[in-house]
């Protein structure tokens, strides 16, 4: 989108239906930006790298953020990632849980926590596949002290119009399945970047995550 930050998160803005949250991505942004985007409005910034994403927390302490971790998140910055951020998007395999049960009972508060799916096949993303996640359900749902609120997705690259819509409406339906398992407490569904968010939002995304649709000029 043309225009500066001001005009693109109108634009946005006018797309994105109450009730559906925006995590605006601020990982292609230097810290100004940031701080134009939080007089704008924009509350909710996603990172994908903890060093990265700390130092610009650092540097923006004196505003109410609520930070996302969004990318991927390798067993030894578990602690770290538990105490720089409110929500963590990417729990996507079950070596994580050990070490976030650690971390969070040393910090004294889990951040809310969403499992990372892959119901579609793309060997350069992460996630938990249905059947595994199914198969983990009990040992998730066990696990003391972590604040399960969600799942999260990314489709493959290229997935576009009604194959992105289809896609989306699968983790929709996989959530749907976990309900009925007995897992109400999963209402989020992180779903929807700059090129597919509407197809997310029309499948049932609560959140959205948008970077380049904001922050590139
Ligand atoms: C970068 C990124 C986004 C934002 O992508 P855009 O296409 O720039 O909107 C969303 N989610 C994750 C996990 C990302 O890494």
């Amino acid at each position: 989108m043309a225009g500066d930050l001001a005009e693109r998160w109108q634009r946005l803005r006018a797309t994105i239906p109450a009730g559906v949250g925006l995590v605006a991505v601020t990982k292609y942004s230097e810290v100004p930006t940031l701080r134009e985007a939080y007089h704008l409005g924009m509350a909710h910034f996603g990172e994908n790298r903890i060093q990265e994403a700390q130092q610009k927390q650092e540097a923006l302490r004196d505003l109410p953020i609520t930070w996302h971790l969004i990318g991927h998140l390798q067993s030894n910055k578990v602690p770290l990632a538990v105490r720089h951020f409110a929500w963590i998007h990417s729990v996507d395999r079950p070596s994580l849980i050990p070490p976030l049960q650690r971390a969070i009972a040393a910090v004294g508060s889990s951040p809310k926590l969403l499992l990372q799916v892959k119901l579609e096949p793309d060997p350069d993303k992460s996630g938990w596949q249905e059947a595994d996640l199914l198969a983990h359900l009990d040992t998730l749902r066990a696990a003391d002290g972590l604040n399960w609120v969600g799942l999260m997705t990314m489709l493959p690259l290229g997935y576009t119009g009604d194959r992105a819509y289809e896609a989306f409406l699968r983790v929709k339906r996989l959530q749907e399945r976990l309900w009925e398992q007995g897992w109400s407490q999963l209402q989020e569904l992180s779903m929807g970047m700059s090129a597919d968010y509407p197809e997310a939002i029309r499948a049932g995304a609560t959140l959205v995550r948008i970077g380049s649709q904001l922050f590139r000029e």
